[in-house]
């Protein structure tokens, strides 16, 4: 038996609980993994309250990434002993996640632990900041450099937006960060940011070309704060969209992308090709402030996830939230 949390639907009763599973249960994979630590990402969070469609099949252990040690493996690449991790791959989705004691997973989703990190440390990291990894690469491609100017991240107190503002600041880039909690302005110049802008600047609808301020953008909140985003973003400059812990929508006219020459990048964390996962994960290894993960995560133990849940979806939670479970 192991532990795990479990989410449950029967008729219209939705219920995520911490339960005892039999290790018979765990799903098909060739590669069973003792779990040390996974985290609580804000997709964990709706699919532990049920407040988004993130559960596909149920019962369901949530949970998008683990790190552990391999106990048992079918995959020639892998042996009892290696220390792994698993971010997004549909796990907590449709396939058994990480907050959980054990997982199955497929070998083809595993990344091998970089050697510069523990497994609490990339679990500290997890999706979070290896989607705020793809943004940075996902700016590159698009020819931002650190001399470029400014480059605005929204949601910047969350786990994205963290990660971002320490990425690029260790690059040398000069970060702004657009934030609705001016009580964590210490917080956000520690880990990199230049200067900090109130959430609500970009909050109300605004004129479809304004300003140019930005060379470039990370947004993780959607709707009309990436609508403005893209209507102030300098000429030539791009915008890597992942997130919409504001809105889905996004209301905004082609007016920034004909007359400036914007780029719009759309960034996906759970799919990414393997190439590109691994170099994430090793561009990550390298250029990371392991102090940077420090002051950005925090640590909770897998029965303190489930009431963490609704003060994530609240924007109560700074940065990240590792989720020990060995
Ligand atoms: P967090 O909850 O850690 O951070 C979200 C941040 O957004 C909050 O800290 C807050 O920052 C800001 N925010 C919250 N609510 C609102 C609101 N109503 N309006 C404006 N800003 C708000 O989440 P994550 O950083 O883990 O994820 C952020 C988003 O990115 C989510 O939508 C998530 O689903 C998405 N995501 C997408 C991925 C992909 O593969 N595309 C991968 C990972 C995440 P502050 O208080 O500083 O304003």
């Amino acid at each position: 038996m192991f532990r795990a949390i479990l989410v449950t639907k029967d008729d219209d009763t939705y219920q995520a609980r911490l339960s005892e599973v039999d290790e018979s249960a765990l799903p098909e994979g060739d590669v069973t993994v003792a779990i040390d630590y996974s985290s609580l990402n804000y997709k964990d969070a709706l699919a532990i309250t049920g407040r988004g469609p993130v559960v596909r099949r149920f019962p369901m252990v949530p949970g998008i990434d683990l790190a552990g040690e391999v106990t048992h493996s079918l995959a020639p690449g892998f042996a009892p002993g290696d220390k792994v991790l698993v971010n997004g791959c549909g796990l907590g989705e449709v396939h058994w996640g990480g907050l959980a004691e054990r997982a199955r997973v497929k070998s083809e989703w595993l990344v091998p632990l970089p050697a510069r990190f523990s497994t609490r440390q990339a679990m500290s990291i997890g999706t979070a900041g290896f989607t705020a990894m793809l943004c940075v690469m996902a700016l590159e491609r698009h020819g931002m450099k650190p001399d470029g100017g400014e480059i605005l991240v929204t949601g910047a107190s969350g786990g994205v937006g963290s990660f971002a503002i320490s990425l690029l600041a260790a690059s040398g880039y000069t970060v702004v960060a657009s934030t609705g909690r001016p009580e964590e302005a210490d917080y956000l110049e520690r880990i990199g940011a230049k200067r900090i802008i109130p959430r609500a600047e970009l909050a109300a609808p605004g004129r479809p070309l304004g300003k140019e301020l930005w060379a470039g953008v990370i947004d993780s909140v959607g709707g009309t704060t990436l609508a403005n985003a893209c209507a102030q973003t300098r000429y030539g400059g791009t915008v890597a969209a992942c997130g919409l812990a504001g809105s889905m929508d996004l209301p905004a006219t082609v007016a920034p992308f004909i007359l400036r020459g914007i780029t719009l990048a759309g960034v996906d964390s759970v799919y990414c090709p393997a190439p590109l996962r691994s170099a994430a994960w090793q561009r990550l290894a390298t250029e990371l402030p392991l102090a940077g993960i420090d002051a950005i995560a925090t640590e909770i133990r897998l029965d303190e996830a489930i009431a963490m849940a609704a003060d994530l979806l609240d924007g109560k939670v700074r940065g990240r939230v590792a989720v020990r479970l060995a």
